[in-house]
């Protein structure tokens, strides 16, 4: 397939790059085109506009701070991934690159272009949410910050502006002692996920759940933080109880529909046994004082 006509701009300034998009709401953000362009190829997407961020001053470099590590818009997947000083901050990044398409897409896809798509079954956007996030966007009214529950908002949306660019994400680190863990299911490595499951806790002195958080994705329109489940387990000793009631208040969240790739009762399944899977590891690992 051939995308319909559409025309090209590279500016070299954000302010540049902004202006453009705001005087054109056909326009759209090129970053690394891994998803863009095989959608305008579909021509499920059908831009007047490409305005090439690439190189834009400012757009690039990971800056891993006190308690959170901040990806600017043109940082590629494999960055985020095989940065040492990321990986020893919040080893669950390396862990969770790993189920990110193929390294030939990780090459060229970055993380901030993975969340202003959106896919509901996508990695970053679940680590996102799962951590608490948050990203920058920047337009003709200036700069703000969005929340990860927030900014996703329903499938391939978010709240970001038509004539604003995310400039950059922030992933919060979890507090020193946390133990961490991620899975999915798909039908092939390196494909979107059927169910992915994430969990970030912490336990006290008796072994208990002194904090928790849990996420999903590939089960609604957008990734979930489990709520309910953390509610109960928080302050559990997390024993198979404990578990089972977190998986049946998690089990109502599942509203994808039956598709040719998997089943609501297959992706039911699939969350159980991912949050009783990821849940234990997580606490295997704070227990070890090993993160990942
Ligand atoms: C075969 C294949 C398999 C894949 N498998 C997976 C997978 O398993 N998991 C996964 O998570 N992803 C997967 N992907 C998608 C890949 O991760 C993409 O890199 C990512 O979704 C988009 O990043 P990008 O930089 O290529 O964005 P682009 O394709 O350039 O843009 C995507 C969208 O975001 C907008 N955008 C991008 N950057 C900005 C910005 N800074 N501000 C505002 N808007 C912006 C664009 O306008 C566009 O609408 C796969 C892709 C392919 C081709």
């Amino acid at each position: 397939m051939k995308p319909s006509l559409f025309g090209y701009r590279a500016p070299k300034t954000l302010d540049e790059a902004i202006t453009m998009l705001a005087s054109d709401a056909d326009a759209a953000v090129l970053a690394g085109g891994q998803s863009l362009l095989p959608a305008m190829n579909f021509r499920l997407a059908n831009p007047s506009l490409l305005i090439d961020i690439q190189h834009v001053e400012g757009l690039r470099g990971i800056s891993v701070e006190k308690d959170r590590i901040v990806v600017r818009a043109m940082v590629r997947h494999r960055e985020f991934e095989l940065d040492p000083a990321v990986r020893a901050a919040n080893p669950l990044i390396h862990e969770v690159m790993q189920h990110v398409a193929h390294v030939p897409i990780r090459n060229r896809g970055t993380v901030v272009g993975s969340l202003c798509h959106a896919d509901p079954s996508a990695e970053m956007p679940l680590l996102l949410t799962l951590l608490g996030g948050s990203v920058i966007a920047q337009g003709p009214q200036g700069r703000r910050e969005i929340g990860a529950e927030e900014f996703f908002t329903s499938f391939l949306s978010t709240a970001r502006r038509q004539d604003e660019i995310i400039v950059e994400a922030r992933f919060p680190t979890p507090r020193a002692g946390a133990g961490a863990a991620f899975d999915e299911v798909t039908r092939r490595h390196g494909d979107y996920a059927l169910a992915a499951v994430g969990c970030v806790l912490t336990l006290d002195a008796q072994d208990k759940a002194a904090t928790i958080q849990l996420a999903a994705s590939g089960i609604a329109d957008k990734p979930l933080r489990l709520k309910g489940a953390e509610a109960l387990l928080k302050g559990s000793a997390l024993a198979t109880g404990d578990l089972d009631a977190a998986v049946k208040a998690s089990l109502p969240l599942v509203t994808q529909s039956d598709e040719a790739n998997a089943s609501v009762s297959f992706r039911r399944r699939a969350l159980g046994a991912l949050i009783r899977r990821m849940v234990v590891k997580a606490a295997e690992r704070a227990r070890s004082g090993s993160p990942q």
